[in-house]
């Protein structure tokens, strides 16, 4: 295969060889039923449990019986809100962002529209930081729950959720808080014992475990009826077999992870940073679409006014580089982002933006590289734009 320039992290990551040796024992020898009573099953129930310990440390709950595994970030999601709504049946008020992710913005359109609920939502400003200024008037006594994500997976923008959780709790102590914090996990510090956030979700395949596992805090004493029902797994909160290698796998990407998100953290950083400030330089109509310092180090989202940002990818992909655009990977379709829309993004770049997401893999040469081809990609892409007197206008501007 031609080498491959993996830009595309926030989508979904490689798994880390070392995640990978960590799991092969309990694929075929240590294969036992963590529920067994026999030692062969005991052993791998005992594994289970450090995992879970890894966990609450990565996560920063207080206790190992906080966290539950999940099959992904939307099982974590989906079983943190219908957990919730559904132990609370008589509270049918929700607030949310404008911003979320499909695994909660479309799960929210179904409560509304199938259950009756009524779903708040709150805006983001043009930097795509997150306006809580209405949040205290819009929380009432019929609110069962508030959610935010912890970072945009778009935009890499951090959300406060911390300070969200605040004002939530003052107004009602019982309204519940669920964090996705899918996109935040690994590439900042999460400490949710010292927030007032009930519920958070991860998910292992953006973190260099594979797709398939995910795991949910749920503070103690939070009432939640679960989403899958059987047998008496995951403390009665989600039943089913344990998937074994995948949750001693996420354990592993979690210890790593956490030991990335130091100096690592920061060459990722100036890595972004690189290639952000090399594309603004070297292509004219190139726009930021987000410059607020507090973003996830390893994200840019890049707009390139008049051309079409499906075509970019197009072009990139034959040359090796995978990025996304914000549109057509979420929602199946070529409908511009629902997060730069928020954002009030211009309608000259809404169609041609361009997430590059990097990670621990993604080295200099691979950036000197895509430095390298994509003012040239952009450059034909502008030839044979339609929009030709506006393009030389921006050239003018910019010159
Ligand atoms: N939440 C956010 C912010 C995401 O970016 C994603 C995936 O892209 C999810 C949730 C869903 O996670 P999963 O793919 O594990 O279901």
């Amino acid at each position: 295969m031609e080498k491959i320039i993996y830009l595309d992290n926030n989508a979904t990551t490689k798994v880390d060889e070392k995640v990978v040796e960590k799991m092969l024992p309990y694929f075929c020898k240590e294969y036992g039923n963590p529920s067994s009573t026999y030692t062969f099953g005991g052993n791998v129930q005992y594994k289970i449990i450090e995992a879970r310990e890894t966990l609450r440390d990565f996560i920063g709950a207080s206790r190992v019986n906080e966290i539950i595994f999940t099959s992904c970030g939307t099982e974590s999601a989906n079983t943190a809100i219908k957990g919730v709504l559904t132990a609370n049946k008589t509270k049918k008020h929700i607030i949310t962002t404008k911003v979320e992710h499909a695994c909660v913005l479309t799960l929210y359109k179904n409560l509304e529209t199938q259950f009756g609920y009524k779903v708040d939502y709150l805006d983001v400003n043009s930097d795509g930081s997150l306006d809580l200024t209405p949040l205290e008037n819009m929380v009432n006594d019929q609110t069962a729950l508030v959610s935010c994500m912890a970072a945009n997976n778009e935009t890499g923008v951090i959300f406060p959720y911390e300070k969200l959780a605040e004002i939530v709790k003052t107004k009602n102590p019982n309204t519940k808080v669920f964090v996705d914090a899918v996109q935040a996990a690994g590439k900042i510090k999460l400490d949710v014992k010292n927030t007032q956030v009930d519920l958070m979700g991860i998910s292992g395949h953006k973190i260099h475990a594979p797709k398939g596992i995910g795991a949910l805090y749920i503070k103690s004493g939070t009432l939640l009826s679960p989403l899958l029902i059987g047998g008496h797994q995951e403390a009665g909160k989600r039943a089913g077999t344990e998937n074994v290698p995948y949750i001693i796998g996420l354990a592993e990407a979690c210890k790593l992870a956490s030991d990335n998100l130091g100096d690592e953290a920061t060459r990722v950083k100036q890595l972004r940073d690189t290639l952000e400030a090399g594309i603004l330089k070297n292509v004219y109509n190139a726009r930021l679409n987000t410059n607020v310092s507090n973003r996830v180090p390893n994200t840019t989202n890049i707009g390139f006014e008049y051309v079409e940002g499906e075509l970019i990818l197009l072009h990139l992909s034959d040359l090796g580089i995978c990025a996304s655009s914000g549109s057509a990977c979420t929602s199946g379709s070529l409908d511009a982002s629902h997060v730069l829309k928020a954002m009030g993004v211009p309608f000259t770049c809404l169609h041609g933006s361009i997430r590059f997401s990097l990670s621990r893999f993604t080295t200099n040469e691979e950036i000197d590289y895509t430095l390298k081809m994509l003012p040239q990609v952009i450059n034909k892409l502008n030839n044979i734009s339609p929009f030709q007197k506006e393009l030389n206008d921006l050239k003018k501007l910019k010159a």
